[in-house]
């Protein structure tokens, strides 16, 4: 009867996932007016009515109102149950992989410590990069108070549950001086993942003399390496490249996306072309692909990356 246990693990951690995507609808709305996440209680921004506790269900009051207020009318938006959703499932699909030594207790205590150090880990790193992923969107914006944290808790992550928990797994596995192998390891490729995006930076520059790629693209290449590794940082930087790129094309086909920008009548249509090239570039949230890419990579990053080097014939 030991399954049932990762089953209950499971709901418990979609449970809490919604519940903390609701949170982080509240952050994600508040955070960019620059208002407190605190106070005032959840209430409709069209019409500032302070919502019932049955419209702040997630998910479930979005489906029972249909996306408006119950009293105005207003378009709550897409984002609260998608939001909602991403970390509710990111949560559970992480309490399944990780949940398996529900199956059996054989692993020692120190492991089991290990396990779900990183359990809770990958679980602080989607609500991050769900965070960053839609205020870039929204706003283009990866505000510094959240890639740093985020750089420094991967980093964390990454080092602490080894000499903290894994006593016995450290000077079993890779001697005694693991933690600090690993720190070096990690800042190294953090230091590497900033500097592609610091290069990519300084070559849009150079040839277009104005800045393309912001810093703050920068500094969530180096989180994502915290968390992934070097390897899992750049499968995030090739998903999330491919990702924009296919994007921007889209955006290119659609005359209605780029019907906004267009030149004043007269103008020659090549001129028209590049403000819609331009257009596409300067409204394309990168950070927002790179977290894509690095919610993929760390779901799927191990047997991409083993596919990926087999088919290269290493
Ligand atoms: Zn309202």
């Amino acid at each position: 009867m030991q399954i049932p246990l990762r089953i209950y693990a499971t709901v418990l951690a979609a449970l809490l996932g919604l519940a903390f995507g609701s949170f982080l609808n509240v952050c994600l709305t508040r955070w960019p007016a620059g208002e407190s996440i605190l106070k005032p209680r959840s209430h409709c921004r069209a019409c500032g009515r302070t919502l019932a506790w049955w419209e702040n269900i997630p998910v479930l009051s979005w489906l029972a109102l249909r996306g408006r207020c119950r009293t105005c009318g207003a378009w709550i938006g897409w984002r609260y149950p998608l939001v909602e959703l991403a970390v509710g499932l990111l949560w559970a699909i992480v309490a399944w992989r990780y949940s398996y030594w529900g199956v059996d207790f054989l692993l020692p205590n120190s492991e089991l410590a290990l396990e779900l150090a990183r359990a809770s880990g990958r679980a602080v790193f989607f609500w991050l990069v769900v965070a960053l992923a839609t205020l870039d969107a929204e706003n283009l914006w990866l505000p510094d108070w959240l890639t740093w944290p985020g750089i420094a808790l991967g980093l964390a992550f990454s080092v602490a549950p080894l000499p903290i928990f894994g006593g016995t797994f450290a000077s079993f596995h890779r001697g005694p001086n693991i933690h600090v192998q690993t720190a070096i390891a990690t800042l190294i490729s953090m230091a590497l993942a900033a500097l592609l995006i610091l290069l990519i930076r300084w070559t849009y520059k150079l040839i277009r003399k104005r800045e393309g790629v912001g810093l703050g693209d920068a500094k969530l290449m180096a989180m994502l390496a915290a968390w992934l590794g070097l390897p899992g940082a750049l499968l995030s930087f090739v998903i999330g490249v491919v990702l924009g790129a296919l994007t921007g094309l889209l955006l290119l086909a659609l005359p209605k996306a780029s019907a906004g920008k267009t030149n004043a009548p007269g103008e020659n249509p090549a001129g028209s072309s590049a403000g819609a090239e331009l257009w596409a570039f300067r409204k394309l949230p990168l950070g927002t692909f790179l977290c894509i890419g690095g919610i993929v990579s760390a779901l799927w990053g191990q047997p991409i990356l083993a596919a990926y080097l087999r088919w290269a014939g290493f």
